[in-house]
């Protein structure tokens, strides 16, 4: 008799798991949306503050920096650096397989240390991975509806 609650910190687990169709997918709410959207066409948009124009990442109502609510949305190169990374070799997460990396990316376009966009960093040796590693984003279709976001060492790849 099989155990009819797959053990996530076991491959079989994990393998039950993707064969029942669970994994974490994002959920979308009203402030992110846009960002899901854009990733869904392929594009990576992060909120600009219409009146100071502060880059804004994970996205809000209001500006992070002089409050307004005037937040809009503007495309990025893709480029940007590692600002920091976890290497993930637990299986504790319903569709990925560890180990695997996740880290945070300081898009090209920002100057401070605060807008940060948390991704995988795939095709490369996780050992490769370090802080201040020139990174693109590349966008991984997970299921009809959503794209993620993720990156890998720059210049690779057309
Ligand atoms: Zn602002």
């Amino acid at each position: 008799m099989t155990n009819p609650v797959p053990n996530i910190q076991t491959k079989e687990g994990q393998a039950q798991l993707r064969q029942m169709g669970i994994r974490v997918i994002p959920q979308p709410d009203e402030v992110s949306s846009p960002y899901w959207e854009a990733a869904r066409r392929h594009e990576l948009k992060i909120q600009r503050c219409g009146s100071c124009s502060a880059y804004q990442h994970p996205p809000a109502s209001n500006c992070r920096c002089c409050q307004s609510a005037d937040m809009r949305w503007t495309q990025l190169s893709g480029r940007g650096t590692v600002y920091t990374f976890v290497i993930d070799h637990r299986l504790m997460v319903p569709g990925f397989d560890a180990p695997y990396v996740v880290a945070q990316i300081r898009p090209e376009e920002t100057d401070d240390d605060v807008v940060r966009i948390t991704a995988n960093i795939k095709e490369c040796d996780l050992h490769d991975v370090h802080i201040g590693m020139a990174v693109e984003v590349f966008f991984e279709d997970v299921t009809e509806d959503v794209t993620l976001p993720q990156f890998r060492p720059a210049g690779r790849k057309p």
